[in-house]
């Protein structure tokens, strides 16, 4: 269920061993989260990566379900002997006062629609997400602030330092503010208020608020199966973000180790 890079690795393993697959897919494509971080014009590679994954899936005998949100009921419907659950992250909201009085908008969705309204843009979250996204709305031309409450030496932990450095350098070239060790303390409306790290405060004016804070495993239908019938009958397995949201490569590898055994 789900067909991110985790869930079609899982498919495509299993079917190469010669099992009867079949990979649902609530939207209308494949990819999940791979094809949104393929989006920014710099991510060639992931773009490549993605293809390779598409022709596989076309290639193979795995039967796509698109459009397809599999439920407990539609599984228990399948008579499936190994249930692969690949649903992927949800965007982890911060709590900050006043959140609810604007419109946020989550970071992957921007990538999926291709732009937003307003032009000055505030991106809570400076992880890979919000700067990679930072960077394509400013190539839009947009006023694009960045805020994160940790020190630039301590953002993007699990990313190459090469790689986090070529992304703060494209970041600066292209004229995105970043703001470090800085909170944001209250939203009302389009004010931010911000506690910067001298620790005075400031307000800023922004048009759309963008939400980058990381993400949280989907965890709704691996429980909805160990609660029904199918725990007994099935064999079920989590790969990638639903587990613990990552990389690719885990979710690639697990999803692997899974249609392999
Ligand atoms: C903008 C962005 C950029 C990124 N860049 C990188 C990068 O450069 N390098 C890197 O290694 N990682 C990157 N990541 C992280 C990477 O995308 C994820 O770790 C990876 O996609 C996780 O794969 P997954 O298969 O577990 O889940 P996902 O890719 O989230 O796929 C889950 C799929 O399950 C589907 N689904 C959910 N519930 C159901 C249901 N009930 N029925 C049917 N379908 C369902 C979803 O629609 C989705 O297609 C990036 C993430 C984002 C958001």
């Amino acid at each position: 269920v789900g067909a991110g890079p985790g869930g079609m690795q899982a498919a495509l393993s299993a079917d190469r061993r010669g099992h009867r697959v079949t990979l649902y897919e609530q939207e209308k494509k494949v990819g999940g989260n791979m094809r949104r971080a393929a989006i920014p014009s710099f991510k060639q590679e992931v773009q490549r990566l993605f293809d390779y994954y598409k022709h596989k899936i076309m290639d193979s005998s795995v039967e796509v379900q698109l459009g397809t949100f599999a439920n407990i009921n539609l599984l228990e419907g399948g008579d499936y002997q190994v249930i692969v659950v690949a649903v992927g992250g949800h965007t982890a909201m911060p709590c900050i006062d006043g959140l609810e009085t604007v419109d946020a908008m989550e970071a992957p969705k921007i990538l999926e629609r291709g732009t937003v309204s307003g032009e000055n843009i505030a991106i809570i979250g400076g992880g890979l997400v919000g700067c990679e996204v930072g960077w394509y709305l400013r190539q839009q031309g947009k006023s694009v602030l960045v805020i994160d409450k940790v020190s630039k030496e301590q953002l993007m932990p699990k990313e190459h330092p090469t790689n986090k450095a070529v992304l703060l350098s494209r970041l600066q070239k292209a004229g995105v503010e970043l703001l470090t060790e800085t909170n944001v303390c209250q939203i009302n409306g389009g004010q931010l208020k911000l506690g910067l790290a001298n620790g005075s405060d400031e307000t800023r004016s922004v048009d759309q608020v963008v939400i980058a804070t990381g993400f949280a495993p989907r965890r709704h239908l691996w429980e909805r199966l160990h609660n029904s019938h199918l725990d007994q009958t099935a064999e079920i397995f989590r790969v990638g973000d639903c587990r613990r949201p990552g990389r690719f490569f885990e979710a690639i590898n697990e999803g692997a180790l899974v249609g392999n055994n």
